[in-house]
């Protein structure tokens, strides 16, 4: 018996499914989850010894790859010094500064340890800005898992089959109205109808927790019109493609500024850090300078911003912009070849370096047409791509993420063995 067997066979009996967050657990594509070892470049290494070309990047932090001498190096820099104080530090302004600078619309910022902190958080400052109630949410997007936004909530919560999670209260889903992605129409009649009692609009600007699906053009500028008409503030939840489909994140790639905008997973460098900000009217409302409380006691966190600015240093760079563009465009044209050669239906979708192959013939606009996918078809795809040593995320609904770390042959060896299969499929 090998050791991640091993190691799993102790995990389940004293955590619940083994893993301290859902997807890990490979329930979606049957099996036990590889455990690992360790992470360089676009590589993972296994407790067995196995490496693989890595698309999970631990779900979208690791935009520079997996342990890069920069941040490892502000990382050792740091602890050394101490490794949290409960007082303010330069790093925190240095960090806010950086992310002002890119993201323009962002003109206040407050740090926090998840991108669920700061989607929860941007909630209650719309609130407390707008003395309204209610929020709109798209369905298959994924804000993380407060409870008001734990509502068709995408990726883990599909493939488990939990549509509503137990332990979320009718009080705390009451509030929170929810519309199919891409359908401005629908928005425009909700909001003609009840507009003045809404809140927030909070979206994935790029959807990337049913899989990557891009936003329907003139959709974000609709919903930017609607939500200014009726006095509502919109939320990007850019907490996956902030930094990465663009230098200032979705709404630098496709021009519409939003009220406030959520962060995580890249600011923090591969370190608990997420971020929400927008702008200064609406975030003079948060505590101590408004009456809107939040607060963490390590927000903020010295590692955590060391890891961050190091990571926003090199990835803010034009030259990584443009690395992360061209390898997403290869893997895109890559995949579409050998894909075509086979028998299986399929659609690729891309937003810079987020990708997905979805098992169905598409186009996936939206939840529905994303589980349209053949699921059967994807397990089967994964242990094969998986034996040939290259790591996708265990679902179906999950996007894939390439480092500026991935070379020509990390994509070379994933099209040859993706090539196999749908050979494989044939006829
Ligand atoms: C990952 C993610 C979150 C939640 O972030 P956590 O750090 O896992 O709490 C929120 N929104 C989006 C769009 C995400 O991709």
């Amino acid at each position: 018996m090998d050791r991640s067997a091993r190691l799993m066979e102790r995990a389940v009996r004293r955590l619940p499914g083994g893993v301290n967050s859902p997807v890990r657990a490979f329930r979606s594509v049957g099996g036990d989850p590889l455990f690992m070892e360790r992470g360089e470049g676009s590589t993972i290494f296994d407790v067995d010894g196995n490496s693989y070309v890595d698309y999970v990047m631990s779900y979208g932090p690791l935009v520079l790859g997996h342990a890069h001498p920069d941040v490892i190096e502000a990382i050792e820099r740091t602890a050394r010094k101490g490794t949290t104080f409960g007082a303010p530090t330069g790093m925190e302004v240095e960090l806010a500064e950086l992310v002002c600078e890119a993201v323009p619309s962002i003109e206040m910022v407050r740090m926090t340890n998840s991108g669920t902190e700061a989607t929860m958080s941007a909630i209650r400052v719309a609130r407390g800005y707008t003395g309204r109630e209610r929020i709109l949410k798209f369905d298959g997007n994924y804000h993380g898992h407060g409870d008001a936004l734990l509502v068709s909530a995408g990726s883990g919560v599909a493939t488990l089959g939990l549509p509503d999670s137990p332990g979320v209260t009718k009080g705390a889903a009451k509030d929170t109205a929810v519309l199919p992605y891409n359908d401005l129409e629908a928005v425009r009649e909700l909001f003609g109808r009840e507009g003045e009692e809404f809140a927030a609009v909070i979206l994935e600007p790029v959807a990337g927790n049913m899989g990557c699906v891009p936003p329907a053009e003139g959709y974000l500028e609709g919903l930017r019109e609607l939500t200014q008409e009726h006095g509502i503030v919109l939320i990007f939840d850019e907490v996956m493609s902030g930094f990465r489909v663009a230098r200032g994140g979705a709404q630098e790639r496709y021009g519409v500024v939003p009220d406030m905008t959520c962060l995580g997973k890249i600011i923090g460098g591969g370190l608990p850090v997420g971020a929400y900000g927008g702008r200064r009217e609406i975030m003079e409302k948060v505590a101590p300078s408004g009456p809107v409380y939040q607060a963490g006691t390590l927000s903020g966190n010295p590692l955590a911003m060391a890891a961050g600015l190091a990571t926003l240093k090199t990835a803010l760079l034009p030259e990584t912009q443009e690395r992360l563009e061209d390898l997403g465009a290869r893997w895109q044209s890559g995949m579409e070849a050998v894909a075509s050669q086979g028998d299986v239906a399929y659609s690729v979708n891309r937003v810079g370096s987020m990708v997905s192959l979805f098992f169905t013939e598409g186009p996936v606009t939206d939840f529905a047409s994303a589980a349209r996918s053949d699921t059967g078809a994807f397990k089967d795809f994964f242990w094969h791509m998986l034996s040939r040593g290259v790591y996708l995320a265990p679902s179906q609904y999950e996007a894939g993420f390439i480092s500026a770390a991935h070379s020509d042959e990390d994509l070379d060896k994933t099209f040859e063995a993706a090539g196999e299969w749908f050979a494989g499929r044939k006829g």
